[in-house]
């Protein structure tokens, strides 16, 4: 149920009556041993897993995303987004597929820097678009703590701010995109220096060279697939209480 390759018919026909979702996501660092588009593949391939359980269809993602923060713009390949851009194209996307008859939308995010934009985009969507009902999440906020201390049993848990091309986003990829993992460049890293504040412009120091924020040698396929099917049945719960899918 990708939207790209279905027919305008096709796409007629199911509108109205499906769960539109649209992964948001980032073209960003993610150490030396996954792609720029760790924060795409992710919801996007949640998102195809929750069509095999809801009648549910998804748009093609949006791959950019708001400017990383922590140092992530000091790397080459981080492509971002200004917040205006990001609001204009959510909002463009969400309006359109609204006048096309879509009413129930899950905007399914994997950057943790989108969520405030995406957020506007639907109230400015709101303003004007009677009957129309938005959920926003963000995939790692449907984790239950069960969940958390079973996947970091052995390297402990660094809360999510750090979990950045770590144990949950290489176990992620391991299972999703097997082939754009380069194995034999997973290492543990952790920056020298954590502020509880935002730095401008970001020093050195507060990223590590390699990019990877945690111990990403502890990931594994297991674990990738283990929580890809509890964040899944996660979604499809919410999506059967808030959107009213009755599949
Ligand atoms: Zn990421």
């Amino acid at each position: 149920m990708l939207v790209e390759h279905m027919t305008w018919e096709q796409y007629r026909d199911e509108v109205a009556r499906r769960i539109i979702i649209l992964p948001v996501g980032s073209l960003e660092q993610h150490g030396p041993h996954l792609p720029l588009s760790v924060d795409v593949v992710i919801p996007t391939s949640l998102a195809k897993m929750v069509c095999e359980e809801l009648e549910a269809m998804v748009l093609p993602p949006i791959a950019y995303g708001y400017k990383a923060q922590g140092g992530g713009q000091l790397f080459p390949g981080t492509t971002s987004l200004d917040g205006t851009t990001l609001i204009n194209l959510t909002l463009d996307i969400l309006r359109e597929t609204y006048r096309h008859g879509g009413r129930r939308f899950l905007v399914l995010n994997g950057h943790y820097e989108n969520v405030a934009f995406v957020t506007e985009a639907v109230q400015l969507l709101l303003r004007d678009a009677d009957g129309a009902r938005v959920v926003i999440l963000s995939w790692w906020d449907q984790v239950s703590d069960e969940m958390v201390d079973e996947l970091f049993a052995e390297a402990g848990f660094p809360g999510w701010e750090t979990e950045h091309a770590a144990v949950t986003e290489t176990s992620l990829m391991q299972y999703f995109a097997p082939d754009l993992v380069r194995e034999d460049r997973i290492i543990d890293d952790q920056s020298e220096r954590m502020p509880k504040y935002s730095i401008f412009p970001p020093p050195d120091d507060i990223v590590p060279e390699s990019g990877v924020l945690y111990k990403a040698t502890y990931a594994s396929r297991e674990k990738g697939e283990k929580l890809a099917k509890h964040v899944v049945g996660a979604i499809v719960q919410m999506a059967r209480e808030e959107l009213g899918s009755g599949s």
